[in-house]
């Protein structure tokens, strides 16, 4: 099987549900009570027969007492399989009993706005239609809670039975994965970051309370140690899978006058990866400074870790490895990929402005056109042997880049819309994988954007997960998202900028 065929796709994780809690009161009595339980597992069953929601639904007894939505609410918060909660006012609830269930809730919330008919019944309609079909005046009522109470969430309005509806309350669904997997995820950093380096440091306790992730330093020669005690027999195993997987260039192949090159960049791969099992980390970052006593900078066994869905980052950048490693879990089972990335450097003309991207070696191949190429290069930085890379283009398709930067009193998300695109012309002399972008809405608009925000050279660039989801994410973690795309202009994203910045100093003491 070649890499393409599939083997960088991560598995979304089947065990993941959304709790869909339907809202009424008693005061209709049982009959219309079952009714409401019956039609809100019809929207369940409409909202699951297409393929936008990625996780799956759980409809839970219809609620219609304070105490019991108090309770659903503390069950939700306390499953671990449950990523999110679906709210739907089918009658009218009197949302002082959701007070308390609101206020338990530590789970992310989308309030759908739907009814079971989609046209009226003109001729037909009575009391009795009216008294069991009025979301449009209960959801309201609970509107108005969710805002008293400045509860984070995303409001979707529409028939299940619509396709932009599902596709909406997937892409939020996605982002809710993204959330779970945030506060579970346990990133090791093989030495500190870049000496000097600004944007790539940041305050790793806010980074915990903020989005529940550990960022914890071990030396690198601990990794080393593990690289050493590899099995031969799996070492032998990775050398295979990159003779499978990968163009070998014949100097790195068995027989090749650089053969052992290629066996011990497949020893880092199976130290790596024994270290990050062991220690149930999913994401990581290196730092060329810091190699101890690795004789190769970690290359191709970077990008493949990456593949499977770890989180990386160069340099010690652990916020953009956090980054990535979200974004690989909200874009699982889906097409296109998400990799570690780098603004290099410009094309200015002749023809449309582009960006070339790249790293030293580590992007990840789950965006590469076509079967990699598997090389060796020197590398004048990190002063070891010259290590084996996998080298290829980036596969054309929308997308976006994001950063992640400490800002001091808080954290900011800065994302950009972009348009992978074929380089102009290839690429002969430079040995490592790259990506060339158009981004919106141009060069010029874009980058004075990106730098007015105080945005960083290292993103994660996605063409697997939507932009709303990485919004959605936005919202419930409460952290801030700028976003670039082809209505922005660079005096509106100035006072953008300048409104955000008195929102959330303000907004850090009233919103949840
Ligand atoms: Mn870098």
């Amino acid at each position: 099987m070649t890499y393409l065929e599939g083997s960088h796709v991560l598995e979304p994780d089947k065990t993941l549900e959304c709790w869909f809690l339907t809202g009424s009161q008693a005061l209709y009595g049982e009959e219309t009570l079952r009714q409401v339980a019956q039609q809100s597992a019809e929207i369940v069953d409409l909202l699951s027969a297409g393929p936008e929601i990625g996780v799956r639904l759980v409809w839970k007894p219809v609620l219609t007492g304070a105490e019991e939505i108090r309770r659903a609410c503390i069950d939700a918060s306390s499953s671990d399989q449950c990523i999110g909660v679906i709210a739907w006012m089918h009658t009218f609830s009197p949302a002082k009993a959701w007070i308390a269930g609101l206020d338990a809730l530590r789970k992310p919330l989308l309030h759908l706005h739907t009814q079971v008919n989609l046209s009226l019944p003109w001729d037909e309609i009575d009391m009795d239609f009216m008294n069991l079909n009025q979301a449009a005046h209960g959801d309201r009522e609970f509107g108005y809670i969710e805002t008293r109470m400045a509860m984070r969430r995303k409001t979707v309005a529409g028939h299940a039975s619509d396709p932009t509806v599902r596709a909406r309350i997937g892409a939020w669904a996605r982002a809710a994965t993204g959330w779970h997997a945030s506060g579970r995820l346990r990133l090791v950093r093989f030495g500190d970051n870049m000496r000097d380096v600004a944007v790539t440091d940041g305050d790793k306790v806010e980074a915990q309370l903020r989005l529940g992730v550990s960022v914890n330093t071990y030396g690198v020669n601990d990794l080393v140690a593990e690289v050493e005690a590899a099995s031969p027999t799996t070492v032998d195993g990775i050398v295979d899978e990159y003779e499978r997987s990968y163009a070998v260039v014949p100097e790195l192949a068995k027989g090749g006058a650089r053969h052992d090159s290629l066996i011990y960049a497949a020893r880092i791969e199976a130290g790596l990866r024994s270290f990050l099992e062991g220690g149930k980390f999913t994401a990581f970052t290196t730092n060329f400074e810091d190699l101890g006593g690795l004789r190769q900078l970690p290359g191709i066994a970077v990008q493949r870790l990456m593949a499977e869905g770890y989180g990386f980052g160069g340099e010690g950048d652990w916020k953009t490895s956090v980054l990535v490693r979200i974004l690989k879990v909200m874009g699982s089972g889906q097409p296109g990929g998400t990799s570690f990335m780098e603004d290099y450097t410009y094309h200015l003309g002749p023809g449309e402005p582009k960006i070339l991207g790249a790293h030293m070696l580590e992007v990840c191949p789950s965006i590469a056109a076509g079967t990699p190429r598997c090389e060796i290069h020197p590398l004048g930085i990190g002063n070891r042997s010259d290590p084996v890379r996998l080298v290829f283009d980036a596969l054309p398709g929308k997308g976006f880049v994001v950063g992640l930067i400490d800002l001091g009193d808080r954290f900011r998300l800065i994302a950009n819309e972009i348009e992978i695109v074929p380089p102009d012309a290839p690429l002969p002399k430079l040995p490592v994988a790259r990506a060339v972008w158009k981004p919106a809405p141009s060069l010029s608009t874009s980058t004075e954007s990106w730098l007015m925000a105080g945005g960083p050279h290292h993103t994660a660039l996605s063409t697997s997960v939507a932009i709303e989801t990485l919004e959605d994410f936005a919202v419930i973690a409460g952290v801030e998202l700028v976003r670039i795309g082809e209505a922005t202009t660079t005096e509106g994203f100035r006072r953008e900028l300048r409104w955000n910045q008195a929102y959330y100093r303000l907004a850090q003491g009233l919103a949840r």
